[in-house]
């Protein structure tokens, strides 16, 4: 059946909160033709997340964010506090990883508003909000979307694929029928934004009183916020009256001083769905996995999952990859959900330990632990969060895979080009491209040019990184750069070393660089034809 001239978009996504504006911003840029739906007219407004880490500031940067576009802090340090042992975990924030601070606060609504502005920008994506997913029918080659519009007619859009990015009821979800798993906490917690507060904070605390325990931080815009948990015998409309968030903030200040900006009560949950992705559907965001936020985590997650999706998404719209690697989707990124969302619930238990005896042993295990070398590492350098790393899925491990580790994510530097000397991040670089680097050696002198074509027919670079002694002008087409500063190339790999890097900055493979033929046949043969998956 030849449905092509049905089809209205190459992608639907379905559900504009921040996971879709941004999976739809990365669409877009990649050139897809994208309609992007939403039941609701108007951006959320009650507080939800609050912070991003180095790994979401990355993505956004390849989302086109340029720094300083929307308001952040950058928060130096995570304090815990124990009603017994006093600050018993500080974990050092304040360093920049991948050129980005370890973790900054923001604001949003305000986040939420410039990912919308930008996809105005782009005239392949198109917008329709008060439109609400009613059913989906997958016939194998195309998605067809039951929607109604706003003034209840309704309508059936066509796409390739359909990504639900429509929040943790997904209606996406239960249309494909995935199972959505996990846990639901028994308590609710009070979240309070307010403005004016005079005594500052420039870091984040978990307050882990089993009483009551107690987020605090600092937010843009001279916000603080507090999340503050119930106790069985307190309701919802208790604990967000006036009267109450009083005594609430007493500790920190006379309600007569703070202005209340706003306010939600919120039950946590731990959900994992059983599968990202079904045919041609795909699920990410809250859709796919929800996680308490002690680990600032959420939408980080989601993020993550759309760096992952959208190239392979415009790879195959495009015909440049086969449509077997969008399986690789949930292969690579469920793994890392799980872990983040463990992550969260362990974080969980030292946070709001049930009562004093758990406390106790909790917060002095880890006061112990931190007393070691090792274990003070583990906490203070936040070597507790699991890194965004991949044991299965689309990239190749060869034997003696030693210095970058196929699956594992490729650092981002800050370097120079020649010969025109503009410093730049390797990312913006890089670009939206497959990646060829050779460290100190030009991988061009090692690749067959008709290997050349092939390469980049299907959207790959070849780069040149060159040891800082570098001086006399190479005689080749591939981009050169070097580190700034003396810094060696990145997983320290010597001279004679290359690496091929996918456009989300997942490493593919890795080799001596006088072996590039080989690397990119292997890349070639993995992402174009049939039948030969890693
Ligand atoms: C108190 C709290 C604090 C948090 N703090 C952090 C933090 O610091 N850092 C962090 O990373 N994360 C944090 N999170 C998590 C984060 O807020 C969420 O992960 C994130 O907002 C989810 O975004 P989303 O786009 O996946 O889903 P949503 O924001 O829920 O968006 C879903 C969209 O889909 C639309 N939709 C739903 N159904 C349909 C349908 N049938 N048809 C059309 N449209 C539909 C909805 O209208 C909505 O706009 C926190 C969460 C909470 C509750």
């Amino acid at each position: 059946m030849n449905h092509s001239a049905e089809i209205n978009a190459d992608v639907i996504v379905v559900g504009l909160g921040p996971v879709g504006a941004v999976m739809a911003n990365m669409l877009g840029r990649y050139g897809l033709r994208v309609l992007v739906i939403d039941q609701g007219s108007e951006i959320y407004k009650l507080p939800r997340a609050i912070s991003f880490d180095h790994d979401a500031l990355r993505i956004l940067q390849s989302a086109g964010v340029q720094d300083g576009e929307f308001a952040t802090v950058a928060i130096p340090q995570v304090q815990y506090h124990s009603p017994m042992f006093g600050r018993f975990i500080r974990m050092n924030t304040a360093k920049k990883i991948d050129d980005h601070p370890m973790i900054v606060t923001f604001y949003q609504p305000e986040f939420e508003a410039l990912m919308r502005k930008k996809l105005t920008d782009l005239p392949n994506v198109d917008i329709r909000l008060n439109t609400t997913l009613k059913g989906i029918q997958d016939d194998g080659e195309v998605v067809h979307a039951s929607v109604q519009t706003e003034n209840q007619s309704w309508q059936t859009v066509r796409a390739r694929f359909l990504i639900g990015t429509d929040g943790a009821s997904s209606a996406v979800r239960n249309f494909l029928n995935i199972e959505f798993a996990g846990q639901s906490y028994s308590q609710d917690w009070l979240i309070v934004d307010a403005t004016r507060v005079s005594m500052p904070i420039d870091h984040i605390e978990f307050l882990c009183d089993p009483q009551r325990p107690t987020p605090h931080m600092v937010a843009p815009g001279g916000r603080q916020r507090w999340e503050f948990m119930l106790q069985p015998s307190e309701t919802r409309e208790m604990m967000e009256s006036k009267d109450n968030i009083r005594k609430l903030l007493s500790k920190w200040d006379r309600l007569e001083n703070i202005e209340i900006e706003r306010t939600a009560v919120y039950r946590f949950h731990a959900l994992l769905a059983a599968s990202f992705s079904k045919g041609r559907c795909f699920l990410a965001g809250d859709a796919a996995h929800v996680t308490p936020p002690f680990a600032g985590q959420g939408l980080v997650t989601g993020l993550r999952d759309v760096a992952n999706l959208s190239w392979k998404m415009a790879w195959v719209t495009r015909g440049h990859a086969k449509a077997e690697i969008l399986s690789s989707y949930s292969e690579e990124r469920r793994p890392h959900a799980k872990k983040i969302i463990n992550l969260a619930r362990n974080l969980g238990s030292v946070i709001m330990p049930s009562n004093r005896v758990k406390a106790f042993f909790i917060h002095g295990l880890i006061r112990a632990i931190r007393m070691l070398p090792a274990g003070r590492a583990f906490f203070d350098d936040v070597k507790i969060k699991p890194e965004n790393t991949f044991s299965q899925g689309l990239f190749a491990r060869r034997s003696g895979s030693v210095y970058l580790r196929p699956g594992s994510s490729f650092p981002q530097y800050m370097v120079r080009q020649i010969p025109n000397g503009q410093v730049i991040r390797s990312d913006d670089l890089m670009g939206p491209f497959f990646s060829l680097i050779g460290f100190g050696s030009d991988p061009l002198k090692h690749l067959h040019p008709n290997l050349l074509l092939q390469w980049q027919k299907i959207g790959g670079t070849v780069i040149n990184w060159c040891s800082s002694e570098y001086t006399k002008p190479l005689d080749s087409d591939s981009h050169r750069i070097e580190s700034l500063g003396g810094d060696g190339f990145p997983g320290h790999a010597p001279d004679g070393w290359a690496v091929i890097v996918r456009p989300d900055r997942c490493v593919f493979t890795e080799g001596p660089s006088e072996f590039s033929d080989e690397l990119v046949s292997e890349a070639l043969s993995l992402i174009t034809s049939k039948n030969c998956r890693s």
